[in-house]
């Protein structure tokens, strides 16, 4: 097949896969039909406990968590479940649980402070959350039942809002657990993303979202048999990566997902000798870290087969440095955003190393478009413009938002606010960014809300929020600042500010104080041409 038809049209170089039309098909019950070919396969295990669940073990607590969902807090169709919690196999259950009732789960960063936790709730309509007892004091600014992912703890203070602990959600007989009809089509995820401008937005994401990502992403596995891959999963669960393609996907094919709670490189190369780990799906400064530290010798990594990072863009010395120490292992990179479900290309290797630079290709399903930032004209292979993105994995919209929708999702295409382009072989490289996110840590930054919170100090008259690149971190937030004529702000007080309002990754790193912001005539910040000059400067 052509990679770039006569319609200017990218398509995956892989085969053709089957999405299921069925319209009556749910996460849920898509992998319960999967599973049930293999019930006694290690589906998940803790990584701090060794503790495992087979498939069977999973697919028998979901019911049970879903009954208690219902029954104790009220949980019904289209409620709206927030998830504040570092990575568990619990929170995974409580993930399925939450769609298999048609209800809807929102996931939030733990780092996040009460008032970005609290607007996040306000915004998805959260009647409902789970977290766990060290974030007790963020949460309970919500004032709303709360379900605690950890054992009960004797004697505490909920200020009389109703506490359920997980023992207590599952004590039910899951075999009084019916699924209520749930269509693909119907919303299971609200994950929250800034997209191409603007604070963050709930991403509507769909049943057929999750099944078809579940389908295209490991479409390059065909069958798994026993043993099965290994995929350890530090990513956090909080966002698409973690709760998409490494976790839901993977159970789906059928392999085994072991949860992290948090990245630590000496827990994280046992993890992997522990369990035999055979893909890790990393984060450059991850990989960077694995490139420095060099610790993989004391530990056996043999197991590896594949590490793929994906979020920003990796060094080429980073990963020679990497393929060296793991020589039986691939080193790829993929694409995605939390609008794609989490992918829109993969790193597959067709018996090659990748090549530098490049994001992979397309996965099955999802078609790709370049097009000119100035002409708005289909471009050919090697010409840098727009990516855009259509098929099953694409979110429905932002919630409640039918602005920024339009603004992004166009004639049935995502356009993606990342700048790049497919080369002659259908490779794509992702090369900037025309969106204002910055990323940091693989982290989002929206600078719109940064810009927001610096302008509610009565001293700041005006500001932009631009990335500035990091070696360890990818990007880091800056800020030019104009101050009133009266002001005594310092670099300083400016930081201050901002860090007490934030979770620490969107910490302001610099602060510049200027006479004026450049604007356009109608007043818009000219972002590009000051990040250019700021690049120029470098
Ligand atoms: P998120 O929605 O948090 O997953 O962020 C998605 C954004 O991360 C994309 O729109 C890109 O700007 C960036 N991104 C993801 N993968 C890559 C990559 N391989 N290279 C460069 N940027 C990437």
């Amino acid at each position: 097949t052509s990679i770039y038809g006569p319609d200017s049209i990218y398509h995956s170089p892989r085969p053709p896969v089957h999405f299921p039309p069925d319209p009556n098909l749910s996460i849920l019950s898509f992998l319960s039909a999967a599973a049930s070919g293999h019930p006694h396969r290690i589906a998940l295990a803790d990584s701090d406990t060794d503790e495992t669940l087979s498939f069977s073990d999973l697919l028998s607590l979901i019911p049970r968590a879903g009954l208690g969902l219902s029954r104790r807090l009220g949980v019904t169709c289209n409620s709206v479940v927030l998830i504040f919690a570092p990575n568990s196999t619990d929170f995974l259950v409580c993930f399925l649980a939450i769609t298999a009732l048609g209800a809807i789960a929102t996931t939030v960063n733990p780092l996040y402070t009460i008032p970005e936790l609290s607007k996040q709730a306000q915004d998805s309509g959260a009647s409902v959350v789970i977290t766990i007892p060290d974030l007790w004091p963020k949460v309970r600014n919500l004032n709303l039942p709360t379900i605690f992912l950890s054992p009960p703890i004797p004697s505490f203070d909920s200020d009389s809002i109703p506490i359920t602990f997980f023992s207590d959600l599952i004590a039910h007989d899951g075999s009084e657990f019916i699924q209520p009809a749930i269509h693909q089509t119907d919303i299971a995820a609200l994950l929250y993303s800034s997209g191409t401008t603007g604070p963050s937005k709930g991403v509507i994401l769909t049943h057929r979202n999750f099944i078809c990502t579940a389908i295209a992403a490991t479409a390059d596995q065909e069958i798994v048999g026993d043993p099965p891959n290994v995929f350890l999963c530090f990513a956090p669960l909080f966002h698409i990566l973690g709760l998409s393609v490494i976790a839901y996907a993977q159970l789906w094919r059928g392999n085994s997902v072991v949860i992290m709670k948090r990245y630590e490189m000496g827990r994280m190369l046992r993890s992997i000798e522990r369990f035999k780990v055979t893909h890790l799906y990393l984060v450059p400064p991850v990989m960077i870290a694995l490139a420095k530290q060099g610790r993989i010798t004391e530990y056996d990594v043999s197991s590896l087969r594949c590490l793929a990072t994906g979020a920003a863009p990796l060094r080429k010395d980073v990963m020679e440095e990497v393929a060296k120490m793991l020589p039986n292992a691939e080193i790829m990179q993929g694409y995605g955003l939390t609008e794609s479900c989490g992918t829109v290309s993969m790193g597959y290797s067709f018996g090659k190393a990748q090549q530098f630079g490049s994001s992979g290709y397309l996965i099955p399903g999802v078609e790709g478009k370049v097009v000119s930032v100035d002409t708005l004209q289909l471009l050919p292979p090697n010409q840098v413009g727009e990516l855009c993105f259509r098929g099953p994995n694409i979110m429905q919209g932002y919630f409640k938002n039918p602005q920024a929708t339009n603004e992004t999702l166009k004639d049935g295409w995502l356009h993606s606010g990342d700048l790049g382009y497919f080369d002659d072989n259908g490779q794509l490289f992702v090369v900037d960014r025309i969106k204002e996110l910055i990323k940091c840590k693989g982290f989002q930054v929206a600078p719109a809300e940064l810009e927001g919170l610096l302008l509610s100090h009565p001293e700041i008259l005006d500001v932009v929020v631009i990335p500035f690149p990091d070696d360890e971190a990818g990007e880091v937030p800056i800020a030019y600042v104009v101050c009133s004529a009266q002001s005594s702000l310092t670099e300083e007080d400016v930081q201050k500010f901002i860090f007490e309002q934030v979770a620490p990754y969107k910490r302001l790193r610099r602060v510049t104080f200027v006479k004026s912001i450049p604007k356009s005539a109608s007043g818009k910040i000219l972002r590009r041409e000051f990040i250019a000059k700021v690049k120029a400067k470098l």
